[in-house]
């Protein structure tokens, strides 16, 4: 399987030279050349595997250059039932008749993004050593992506964490996340500014190319390609969960922000799994749901961006999202580069001609957007009904879900978080703190490591310096 981009750069490039690469160097997105086809007798046989071998298939499909004795060993290592709670990994729980969420947040950080992120660190590991390379990770988060990230690359070797965060504005939960952790390896520094003055200092060490090249600086955001195969995984396990043979279909509802997740629900069914529905649910940052209702797609300035209780989906743009366009446009590289360069660089938008918009039905995808109200009706209505206590962003998916139930269709939801890592609205909506896992009890006591920067790109590449010395 070789790599192409979005934006036409066709060079044939290895599952593993785009591994620990971010946008391809025309600033497009890689995608495989074509999407493997998925025929009844293999889905009918992966119907029996468990879940770290059902992921070896998938990733065999798109990675030939790992010896796949190897590549079975890194699935294997990675969806364990001690990582993620279960031998399922990723059980369903039905809500109601024909309404189900696949957990998918019972990793270490208790987000979906460990389901990726986890597979991420043992392939990083592996490929850094057979390269006789080292890699020093630098990024910026609010919570659920740093944590996830960190909490995968720990401990692993050839591999430096450097994660900027907004000095004091996490949650007392995410910091002791983040914070307790002692490996040598794992750097956290809180930044004496906002969100985005820590994305900016990110930013510009990237962009020193000298400094980037000479210490080896990479990232782990949500567009590397294979933070998204690892999810296509669990669109399949969660279809065979849900059906007894291959002439069933399901929906699924999917909590969107960078359309990460849902794009792999894309990749599953273009792949031949067989999805009725792909429903893009978004909070008040409904940049998706205008999209998937008028064809238009315009990015939000920063003080359009609404926080919301779903924070994770709080985003301006999504930056996964160009590689669903490429597809509907019948790979028209051309085409996609006017869409998201030209177009988006003059005016922050573009429209589809009617005939593109037409086109999405054909994909399975419909959308809709939640409110703060919405979520606290819902997380109350869910308990109400079923018992079950969900977290906000699940809940903008619940929400939405049930405006697109279809009789004989089961709609599953995506939950993408415990809702003891959003406890306030918890509390707003049932009148009590959510349960905590017992691994995460009075982990606001542990020990903390960090240090605090002020808002200064020369003093953080200082530290990157220091630390790349001393090992
Ligand atoms: C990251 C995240 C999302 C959004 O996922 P995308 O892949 O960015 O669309 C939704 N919910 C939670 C809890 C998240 O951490």
């Amino acid at each position: 399987m070789k790599y192409i981009s979005t934006r036409g750069d066709a060079t044939p490039r290895g599952f593993s030279e785009i591994l620990l690469e971010g946008l391809a160097p025309d600033g497009g997105l890689y995608l495989p050349t074509h999407y493997p086809q998925v025929d009844d007798a293999t889905l009918t046989r992966w119907r029996g595997l468990p879940y770290a071998d059902l992921a070896f298939e998938i990733l065999a499909l798109y990675i030939d250059d790992i010896p796949v004795g190897d590549l079975r060993e890194l699935a294997r290592k990675t969806y364990t039932a001690e990582v993620f709670g279960t031998h399922e990994i990723v059980p369903l729980k039905a809500l109601e008749p024909g309404l189900a969420l696949e957990a998918l947040s019972n990793g270490p950080t208790l987000a979906f993004k460990d389901m990726a992120m986890q597979l991420l660190g043992n392939l990083f590991e592996y490929e850094l050593a057979r390269r006789g390379q080292e890699l020093n990770i630098l990024g910026a988060t609010s919570g659920d992506t740093g944590s996830a990230a960190e909490h995968a690359m720990r401990g692993k070797k050839g591999v430096r964490v450097f994660m900027l965060s907004p000095h004091g504005r996490m949650s007392p939960f995410q910091q002791a996340q983040m914070f307790s952790l002692q490996d040598e390896n794992i750097h956290n520094i809180a930044i004496e500014g906002v969100f985005d003055d820590c994305q900016d200092i990110v930013k510009a060490v990237s962009n020193d190319l000298e400094f980037k090249r000479h210490w080896r600086i990479g990232t782990v955001n949500s567009i590397n390609w294979a933070r998204l195969l690892a999810q296509v995984v669990y669109y399949f396990a969660g279809y065979i969960q849900a059906t007894k043979s291959n002439d069933e279909v399901v929906s699924f509802t999917v909590p969107s922000g960078n359309f990460g997740n849902i794009c792999a629900g894309h990749v599953a069914r273009m792949m031949g799994l067989p999805i009725e529905q792909l429903v893009c649910a978004t909070n008040e940052n409904d940049v998706l749901d205008e999209f998937f209702r008028t064809g238009t797609y315009r990015v939000r300035k920063g003080a359009e961006t609404h926080e919301t209780s779903s924070p994770s989906m709080d985003i301006s743009k999504a930056s996964n999202f160009e590689r669903f366009i490429f597809d509907l446009l019948g790979r028209n590289a051309d085409r996609t580069r006017q869409l998201f360069k030209d177009e988006i660089d003059a005016h922050g938008s573009f429209t589809l001609s009617d005939e593109e918009f037409r086109r999405i039905a054909e994909f399975g995808f419909v959308s809709g957007r939640s409110t703060h109200a919405d979520r606290v009706a819902t997380i109350r209505d869910t308990f109400e009904r079923s018992g079950v206590v969900i977290d906000t962003h699940t809940a903008d998916g619940v929400k939405v879900a049930r405006e697109h139930l279809k009789p004989g269709t089961p709609m599953i939801v995506l939950e993408t978080a415990l809702p003891v890592k959003f406890a306030a609205t918890i509390v707003e909506a049932l009148g009590r703190e959510p349960e905590r896992p017992a691994a995460h009890v009075g982990i606001e006591a542990l020990p903390k490591r960090f240090v605090v920067l002020p808002v200064d790109v020369a003093r953080v590449k200082a530290l990157i310096e220091l630390e790349c010395a001393v090992d």
